[in-house]
């Protein structure tokens, strides 16, 4: 079967799966069976499962709040007083959680 080199792409002549060295870069490639088809995937990552993973909460969902001067909606984050995006005026953020 022909190969090519990964190194530098020349056509070699092998019998079949396994570890070629390359005769015009001396780079040991490696055949695996199946021509242009993906083979089997790689192993998976393991899984540690000695370390206690720290639970991971999931993302809060940024709150909304309505400007109480235009009653624009919008989307604020981790903050106290949000600015409104449609007429700038400062909006108290209330359901912002408090972490003192
Ligand atoms: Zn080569
Ligand atoms: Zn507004």
């Amino acid at each position: 079967m022909r190969v090519r080199c990964g190194a530098c792409a020349t056509e070699v002549d092998v019998a079949g799966e396994g570890r070629f060295k390359c005769p015009a870069c001396g780079a040991v490639n490696q055949v695996s069976g199946g021509l242009g088809g993906a083979s089997a995937p790689p192993p998976a990552k393991p899984t540690i499962s000695s370390v206690p993973t720290m639970p991971v909460p999931p993302a809060e969902p940024s709150p909304r709040i309505v400007c109480p001067d235009c009653s624009f909606s919008f989307i604020v984050g981790a903050v106290d007083t949000a600015t409104c995006p449609n007429c700038q005026a400062d909006v108290p953020v209330g359901a912002g959680p408090t972490d003192d």
